[in-house]
């Protein structure tokens, strides 16, 4: 059995739904799983309910209006008559979300944000499924709450593999054509947990995973990975054979086509990945997989912006050594600072870190107890693997570089944005 996995770009509108469809048909829809995001931008959309519902903020139900619209547009462009079922079913869907965030007694913020934003996904492959049936292919729809079953993390949540292993084979009928959505699961109050942004690149590697998938395959907007994100790097290159432990690296660097979490879990029982466009569907694409490290072998580029550079020094230029830096990295751990690359010297430590839980602030108050602190936000962090001269001067041109860092196959600048 296959499993497909259908971003956000892939379904940000009706044409993009009847492209799904049409992509299924002519690559088969029979033994396949397939895990859909949220139509377009909807997540992004939710995360400003969440903080308008926090903030008390007026705005909030012209916020949830304006998103319940795009959808029945989408509707409407779809299945023409308003007489169908599907209209009423989305419309309960958001009634469900006001009545949520009505009797809501939690003043747990990243409890909400998962209740909340799960919505996204929710929504879209209820409209998915809809309109599947309506062309005539028969399918399931899967509630991924009740089959990947992780801890209480909200937001960054941890799956449980046995449970979740459990849930999938007793479900799933391998025969069929299945939807269900990415980048959430539930705990086991049954409360719903989200994986992570971008995680239903990871939610299809776990399906894959427990039903023992033959492939997975991530339909994108691009013709696969390339040797760069085609919106940053000019002339860039599509990658034809990527080893897992390569593309583990690139993920892990930011290369965001493919979600790092997703290969861990193919590497594990050699699972095939393939990256392919969901324009043009009957083109190969990009394969990860078990052999050559990377076909072409050329180098890669990579940048992940909108970091923070922080610098520590110690107050009375003692050495930092393992009991401080553990002490640092302890801090990280509690605040939710992804360290993305560290520096030091005898009497300094820089790291890159990324502040997406918006926990910045509170770490530096607690560093600058101990330590001599200095940061500067909104920098970038560019990664070249497999360098060469050329590459890194290329990269360097008209950049102001903060931090260079050299190792064997990669090469990392710090900039300024
Ligand atoms: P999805 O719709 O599945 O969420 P994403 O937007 O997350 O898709 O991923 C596709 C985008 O990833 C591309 O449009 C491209 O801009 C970006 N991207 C970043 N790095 C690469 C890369 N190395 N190769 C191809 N695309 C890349
Ligand atoms: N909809 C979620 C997000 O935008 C998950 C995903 O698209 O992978 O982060
Ligand atoms: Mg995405």
């Amino acid at each position: 059995m296959r499993v497909f996995k259908f971003g956000g770009a892939s379904v940000k509108d009706a044409a993009g739904v009847e492209n799904v469809v049409s992509v299924l048909q002519k690559v088969g829809h029979k033994n396949t799983l397939v895990v859909v995001s949220a139509m377009g931008k909807t997540t992004n959309a939710l995360e400003v309910v969440i903080e308008q519902y926090r903030d008390k903020n007026p705005e909030l139900s012209n916020s949830i209006k304006t998103l319940k619209d795009a959808h029945t547009g989408i509707l409407t462009d779809l299945f023409k008559s308003e007489q169908h079922p599907i209209f009423a079913k989305i419309s309960a869907i958001f009634d469900d979300l006001k009545t949520f965030l009505e009797r809501n007694k939690s003043p747990k913020y990243d409890y909400i944000y998962d209740q909340v934003v799960s919505y996204g996904e929710i929504i879209s492959t209820t409209i998915l499924s809809e309109f599947l049936t309506l062309k005539g292919f028969d399918n399931d729809w899967l509630d991924a709450r009740t089959l990947v079953k992780t801890n209480s993390t909200y937001r960054d949540a941890k799956v449980d593999w046995e449970a979740t292993q459990q849930a999938i084979s007793s479900t799933v009928n391998k025969q069929n054509l299945s939807i269900t959505q990415g980048f959430i699961g539930a705990d086991t109050n049954n409360f719903t947990t989200t994986l992570g942004r971008e995680g239903s690149d990871y939610s299809a590697a776990i399906f894959a995973y427990c039903l023992n998938a033959e492939s997975v395959s991530i339909w994108k907007d691009v013709d696969g990975v390339l040797n760069g994100d085609p919106r940053v790097f000019k002339n860039t290159k599509l990658l034809n054979q990527i080893s897992y432990e390569e593309a583990i690296e690139l993920a892990f660097y930011g290369a965001s086509v493919i979600h790092p979490k997703t290969l861990q879990p193919l590497q594990q029982k050699e699972i095939p990945l393939y990256v392919k466009s969901f324009i043009n569907p009957e083109n190969v694409g990009t394969s990860v997989s078990k052999g050559q490290t990377l076909e072409p072998f050329i180098p890669c580029f990579i940048v992940k912006k909108n970091q923070v550079l922080i610098s520590l020094s110690s107050l009375d230029f003692s050495f930092i050594v393992e009991e401080n830096i553990s002490e640092i990295f302890s801090l990280f751990h509690k605040y939710q600072v992804k360290v993305d690359l560290i520096q030091n010297t005898a009497i300094s430590f820089s790291v890159c870190v990324n502040n997406k839980f918006g926990h910045l602030q509170d770490l530096i108050a607690e560093l600058r107890a101990k330590f001599d602190v200095s940061f500067e936000e909104n920098v970038s962090l560019y990664t070249i693997r497999h360098f060469d001269q050329a590459a890194a001067e290329g990269l360097e041109k008209d950049k102001t570089i903060l931090l260079k860092q050299l190792g064997t196959e990669t090469y990392q600048i710090v900039t300024k944005q």
